[in-house]
């Protein structure tokens, strides 16, 4: 693709530097001016700016400041990346900057990217969505300081005994555990924390409900952790096997194949 004078927020995907999208590095190649969250994305990544590229930290930045170094790049004709961690829709706080570009009639692109939830989930093995166990993934986070919706509250999203995937929440994982209890898990329910998941100092850590705080205390892991809980990450799954999909059963037809019939 050709890179146009525009913003484009483009997913870096969770730490390994190639797992960002072709799209997306392309882009990161082209772009005359390039801003990262210095925090999550991988530095390495910036390897790949061209020469005489400008490239900005944005963690020290008000919101502000970002916009008119954006916008400012776009009036000139330039090309600009911003770079977020993981997928840009998930926790990004893109739609303020893209509220602030639209009202200064710059345009701009989201690129997607790999998602910490995915990454994670990649990781430890995991199938977020097991047959017959469960088919919804919630992602969320727990309540501290940035408030949730009452109605979204943890204890009401964990009554539906699903994959529970949650951001941001490590420090609060005691709360967290509470809110599970309250919704009626069991003690013994498969807990999965990545910390820095596709990082070289990557930890997983397989648990349950019980252990899980005292597991994260011990591994000191109080940021940059993926928190999921679900009756599909239990390590024994695999082993075990037995909860198979419809797609590849032969009795069952879909788009691509037609079921054969079994006597009886
Ligand atoms: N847009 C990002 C999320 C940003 S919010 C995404 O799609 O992944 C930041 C939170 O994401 C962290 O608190 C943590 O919960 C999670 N996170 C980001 N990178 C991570 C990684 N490499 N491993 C585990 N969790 C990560």
């Amino acid at each position: 693709m050709n890179i146009e004078s525009k913003v484009y927020f483009i997913g870096a995907g969770p730490g390994d530097p190639e797992l960002i999208t072709v799209k997306g590095l392309k882009l990161l190649q082209t772009a005359d001016v390039v801003l990262f969250t210095d925090s999550l994305v991988n530095e390495k990544l910036m390897d790949e700016t061209k020469d005489g590229a400008l490239v900005l930290k944005s963690a020290g930045m008000a919101l502000e400041e970002q916009i008119d170094i954006m916008a400012g790049a776009v009036e000139e004709g330039k090309s600009v990346a911003r770079i977020h961690t993981g997928d840009p829709a998930i926790y990004g706080a893109i739609l303020e900057q893209m509220s602030k570009l639209f009202h200064r009639d710059v345009s701009y692109e989201v690129i997607p990217g790999v998602s910490s939830v995915f990454a994670s989930a990649a990781r430890a093995g995991v199938e977020l969505t097991v047959p017959e166990l469960t088919q919804t993934v919630i992602l969320t986070r727990a309540e501290g300081r940035t408030p949730v919706p009452e109605k979204e509250q943890l204890v009401d999203l964990a009554k539906h005994h699903c994959t529970v995937s949650l951001f941001l929440s490590a420090t609060l994982i005691k709360k967290v555990v509470k809110s599970f209890y309250e919704a009626g898990w069991a003690e013994d329910a498969p807990v999965l924390v990545v910390y820095k998941a596709t990082w070289p100092d990557e930890i997983i850590i397989r648990t349950t409900l019980d252990k899980v705080d005292e597991d994260m205390r011990a591994n000191r892991i109080t940021k940059q952790a993926m928190v999921i809980i679900s009756p599909a990450v239990d390590p024994k799954l695999v082993e075990q096997g037995g909860y198979e999909s419809k797609l590849y059963d032969k009795t069952f037809t879909h788009g691509f194949r037609k079921g054969v019939v079994v006597d009886g």
